[in-house]
């Protein structure tokens, strides 16, 4: 979709990265690193500054004791953190869970492992699951399940209580609990994130997923990390030496230096994130999409029935070449097509001129 939308001059909704500066004392902490010739490879599983900051983040934060010496691998952000932490842990037939719709790489990473996928629907508007069905998808043959909360594409972020069901059936069927918190701090109206790893009986069965990714926005930069018990670490980290030896050594040190940002930058991040939120909500639904309203991550599901027949693929192909518009459709996180094709998913971390500019094609469609 991005290829499309440069090729038709589109404004990119589509692909989840922001078109606005990185932090300025970020990029001053990267230069400085290269500067001072922290420039050679950093240790495989990652520089003990940047271990040693990890683990005061989540003392800091949610009161978790993780050892960085045996319980952090650092990785080239969370897609390699989520695809190695899938190949150490799983056997070919095994089985892993998934919430559907799901963002769009747990079906391929699921693929390379030869994992047997087993969906669950998170249902709308609120994108709930029905406690009964998640049952019905653990088995004996059951090795994980894949959470991503708060979520992409829907943006739902998951209670305590939904936590505390899939905890329970994570320990009754001896499961493991992989989770993608890259949108930890977007987060909206009071929201709160609570990784699965702090609920009782989940510190030693969670596989803890993050990155820089989105809370600093440097996608770009590949640093991520992988928080799990000293045994799956050390699985985890011989897949990630061969995978990819290791992240970028001075970005790791800028890392230090975000992690270390205050409590007022995570505040801001998600003001300012929810002022996009509303006003992408309010020109969808101007023109006559139906959305659903996301309470974390950057971006809005958008039923189109009222203002097209044609299918998910045929509609946003419309959108790029006439509106101007690109958005990704919503098979795109769905095992089966159909079941995507009255949605598109529109991303908002972008500049509100890009997003007015966005409104102002949009209007082509009322
Ligand atoms: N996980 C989710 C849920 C995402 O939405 C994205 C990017 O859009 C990623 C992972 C990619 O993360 P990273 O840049 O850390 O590899």
């Amino acid at each position: 979709m991005t290829r499309l939308a440069l090729k038709h001059k589109a404004v990119n909704l589509a692909q989840g990265f922001p078109d606005f500066p990185a932090p300025q004392i970020l990029k001053d902490a990267a230069r400085q690193a290269i500067a001072d010739d922290i420039n050679q490879y950093a240790i495989t599983w990652g520089s003990k500054r940047f271990r040693d900051q990890i683990a005061a983040k989540y003392r800091r934060n949610y009161g978790l004791e993780i050892d960085p010496e045996r319980e952090i691998t650092v990785c080239c952000g969370s897609t390699e953190g989520m695809i190695a932490s899938l190949l150490a842990v799983s056997n070919p037939g095994d089985e892993v869970v998934i919430f559907e719709p799901f963002y769009e790489n747990f079906g391929p990473d699921t693929l390379l492992c030869s994992a047997n996928r087993k969906f669950v629907k998170l249902h709308p508007p609120d994108w709930t699951f029905d406690p009964d069905e998640l049952r019905r998808a653990f088995s004996a043959r059951t090795k994980a399940i894949i959470i991503n909360s708060p979520g992409n594409p829907t943006g739902q972020v998951f209670d305590r209580a939904q936590l505390q069901i899939i905890a329970d059936l994570c320990q009754e069927f001896d499961a493991l609990a992989i989770t993608d918190e890259i949108y930890e701090h977007i987060i909206y109206d009071g929201t709160r994130h609570i990784p699965i790893m702090t609920l009782p009986g989940m510190r030693e069965r969670t596989i803890l997923i993050n990155s820089m990714s989105k809370t600093y926005s440097v996608t770009g930069w590949r640093v991520g990390w992988v928080l799990a018990n000293p045994e799956i670490t050390e699985s985890v980290r011989k897949v990630h030496d061969f995978l990819t030896v290791g992240a970028a050594a001075p970005l790791q040190e800028a890392g230090v230096v975000a992690l270390g940002l205050p409590e007022s930058y995570y505040t801001d991040l998600a003001r300012d994130y929810t002022a996009r939120r509303d006003l992408m909500l309010q020109m969808l639904e101007r023109v006559g999409f139906r959305c659903t309203c996301p309470r974390g991550a950057y971006y809005v599901m958008a039923d189109f029935s009222k203002l097209s027949k044609d299918d998910d693929i045929q509609f946003t192909k419309h959108l790029i070449e006439t509106v101007g518009v690109a958005a990704v459709p919503g098979s795109s996180f769905f095992e089966k097509p159909e079941d995507g094709a009255r949605w598109i998913r529109f991303c908002f971390p972008k500049k509100y001129e890009t997003l007015r500019e966005a409104e102002a094609r949009l209007t082509k469609l009322g």
